[in-house]
């Protein structure tokens, strides 16, 4: 039976390339096939017949195998084996070996069936791969993202040593073979993960389902420590997951760093007074600033992308063109123009344009500051103009208060100017500037009742734009002359206060004052305040001068004209007679006997005397006569457009006038003078040859006795002189 068995086990298995072996029941071979034959190099005349164990490298195995001879079941089919067999050469092979009973037709185990494949080059190529994949480890350890594979079933399949050590506390989870979900449950129970607001349970599964996306996008995961961490998932082609995880800690450290800087940068640019813009090389606009966007007229979604410059009249647009192409160059360019803007607004500007460089170094754009100095300018112009009013010699005093009010009023655009003048609660106005002259000088008001009373108190310029919305709303001004722009400073003479300056109007104004605007307020103030206190020196001086003049000129005791003041005011009448021609008759008078009342009465009788007489006479003539005292008792006067005969009749009604009114009761004797009288003719060129000729008229009244007027005769001199 044996044989036709092996006859057919022959037939069946004789030429398979794996071993065959079958033995019966008591393991002993029966049969075995040319494969065998041939990895065991034995004939199999030598193996059929003997026991298997003589193959096992390790005889445990061998009775443990008895498990299949013994209590034979379903579960015995087809076992499968793994052994190490000796060589007939003693060489050692790993074998695979699957076993199936054979039954008898009672259906007890008449003999086992081996079949076996030498596995030991899949061994090989076993041991290999682990090579590579320890290869492949080491190089996962060397790159510096964490990096990870889970399989189909989301079971780690390997990881490096960064990924570990990113989650250091979820790391003693990471061993091949547990889940992915796990290793999260794992590291949340190490408080591994920042969850933010979100219950665990919930992070859990929102984590899980990104997992499974693994569509390569990137996540960004904040753990409990602070660190921030970037993961990215993709699928493999057999189904499972690699990820990637990397450090990002410092970079959003210094992107929150770079954006907060450039929220930084945008809040200073979007609250500076300037418009900042930033453009490319053909001057489309890259940024804008708030600024930027009022005077474009537009939203940053409108402007951003567009040539700005676009936007201006062709001739501004010129000019920016010029300034763009100079800076495109590589030099920074500034350039003063005033430009219509869109919003309607013309301003004086002044224009920077910087080029921007790139990382090679080329321009390859422009940063452009456009300041608006439109109010500097005007500031500028507006000091010019006070320099020019206040330091002319061309304007009096009054002159230059109005020309400041004027400047003041077309400088604040504001219609009234009032220069005023405080005195105790009062004030009143003394100089004005009103459209239709309605405020006068001269006017007065309770200090109480002006906005100036602020400005005074606070001894400081003050200025309102629209005076409803501010505090001088409740100012008793405001209830009675309703003004909502008022501009005042006080005025200081000499260190005192004097008044205020201000500029008002019923209207508000549509800009706010600027700090410049009080500068030139304060300015305008000192100019008038130190305009009034020259005023001021100089009337003191004119006035010093009048009296200085007068003491020098007049008479003490008789407040006349001295001899000098006279003889100059004798020189100007008598060049006005060479001009015009019309005569005039110059007199000498002098008391008579005065000696005597001086020797009878003493001295200062004498005083009162000579006071009385030239008051007398004095009072008799007109305003255009000259008189004077030219020496001790004698006196001149020229009588203005007198010929010899009214001369003559003056000079008696005198003389007269003397003897009735010139009398003192304690004087004895009776006052009388004597007159001598000369006309200016042709040849009297100074006024001294005349005074000669009328010196000796008296000397001929003297003596022909006195208390007489005499006229001057030509021809008389020489019998004079030889008197004499
Ligand atoms: P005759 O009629 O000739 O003019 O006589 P007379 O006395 O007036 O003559 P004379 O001219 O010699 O005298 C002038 C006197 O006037 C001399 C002088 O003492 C006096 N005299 C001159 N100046 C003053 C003065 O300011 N006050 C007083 N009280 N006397 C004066
Ligand atoms: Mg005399
Ligand atoms: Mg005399």
């Amino acid at each position: 039976m044996i044989e036709s068995i092996t006859l057919n086990l022959d037939q069946s298995f004789g030429d398979l390339k794996e071993c065959v072996l079958v033995t019966d029941a008591e393991r002993t071979i029966v049969f075995v096939n040319k494969a065998m034959e041939t990895l065991f190099r034995v004939d199999r005349t030598e193996l059929i017949g003997s026991q298997t164990k003589r193959f096992f490298a390790d005889p445990t195995q061998f009775e443990q195998m008895a498990d299949l001879y013994r209590g034979p079941s379903e579960k015995q089919h087809k076992l499968t084996h793994t052994i190490d067999l000796v060589l007939g050469d003693g060489s050692k092979t790993t074998v695979e070996v699957v076993s199936a009973p054979l039954f008898n037709a009672e259906r007890d185990v008449s003999g086992i069936l081996f079949i076996a494949r030498d596995i030991s080059e899949r061994k090989a190529l076993e041991s290999k791969l682990s090579d590579i994949a320890l290869t492949l480890e080491d190089a996962l350890d060397a790159i510096l993202e964490g990096f990870a594979i889970f399989d189909a079933d989301d079971r780690l399949v390997l990881c490096n040593d960064n990924y570990r050590d990113i989650y250091a506390h979820s790391a003693p989870a990471m061993f091949p073979g547990n889940r992915f979900e796990d290793i999260l449950r794992f590291g949340l129970g190490k408080a591994q993960y920042d969850t933010g607001d979100l219950p665990q349970e919930q992070w859990l599964s929102e984590r899980l389902k990104w997992h499974q996306k693994a569509d390569g996008k990137v996540l960004e995961q904040k753990l409990q420590d602070g660190r921030w961490i970037r993961i990215s998932e993709t699928r493999t082609r057999t189904g499972g997951i690699a990820g990637i995880r990397a450090d990002i800690t410092e970079l959003k450290e210094a992107r929150a760093q770079a954006e907060s800087a450039y929220k930084n940068l945008s809040l200073i640019a979007d609250n500076v007074s300037a418009s900042i813009t930033e453009a490319d090389k053909d001057g489309n606009c890259l940024f804008i600033n708030k600024t930027g966007c009022r005077w474009f007229n537009g939203t940053p979604e409108e402007l951003l992308g567009t040539r700005l410059r676009d936007r201006l009249p062709w001739k501004e647009r010129e000019i920016v063109r010029t300034v763009f192409q100079n800076a495109l160059a590589g030099d920074k360019v500034t350039h003063e123009a005033r430009f219509s803007f869109p919003d309607g607004v013309s301003r004086e500007c002044f224009l920077e344009a910087t080029p921007r460089l790139n990382e090679s170094g080329e321009v390859d754009g422009l940063v452009v500051l456009v300041t608006d100095i439109t109010d500097r300018k005007k500031t500028e112009r507006t000091l010019a103009e006070l320099y020019a009013i206040t330091s002319t010699r061309e304007l009096g005093h009054e002159d230059k208060i109005a020309e400041i009010l004027r400047l003041g009023c077309e400088h604040f655009d504001l219609p009234f100017g009032i220069i005023s003048h405080v005195i105790d609660e009062h004030y009143t106005i003394t100089h004005a500037l009103s459209p239709n002259a309605e405020l006068v000088p001269g006017t007065s008001f309770d200090l109480k009742d002006t906005y100036c009373t602020v400005a005074l108190s606070a001894d400081e310029p003050i200025a309102t734009s629209n005076a409803a919305e501010s505090p001088f709303a409740k100012h008793p001004c405001y209830g009675i002359f309703a003004l909502e722009s008022y501009i005042g400073a006080p005025l200081l003479v000499d260190g005192v206060v004097h008044g205020t300056i201000n500029f008002s109007a019923p209207e508000k104004r549509t800009r706010d004052f600027t700090p410049e605007d009080i500068q030139i307020i304060r300015q305008f103030a000192d100019w008038v305040g130190h305009e009034i206190a020259r005023q001021r020196d100089h009337q003191a001086l004119m006035d010093a001068k009048i009296s200085l003049e007068r003491v020098a000129s007049i008479d003490d005791l008789t407040q006349i004209l001295n001899r000098r003041a006279f003889l100059e005011r004798a020189n100007t009448e008598i060049q006005r007679f060479r001009r015009t021609k019309r005569p005039f008759t110059a007199v000498m008078l002098d008391i008579d006997k005065f000696k005597q009342i001086n020797d009878m009465h003493g001295h200062s009788t004498g005083d009162e005397v000579l006071a009385r007489f030239a008051h007398t006479v004095g009072s008799e003539l007109r305003a255009v006569d000259v008189f004077g005292r030219v020496g001790g008792e004698e006196f001149c006067m020229i009588l203005n457009e007198t010929d010899m005969d009214d001369a003559m009749q003056v000079c008696e009604r005198l003389r007269e006038k003397i003897v009735n009114e010139c009398q003192f009761d304690r004087v004895k004797q009776t006052i009388t003078c004597s007159l001598g009288l000369a006309t200016a003719s042709r040849e009297d060129v100074e006024f001294s040859t005349l005074m000669q000729k009328a010196d000796t008229a008296l000397y001929e009244a003297k003596s022909s006795g006195r208390n007489k007027c005499v006229a001057y005769q030509s021809g008389r001199d020489s019998a004079l002189a030889s008197r004499i």
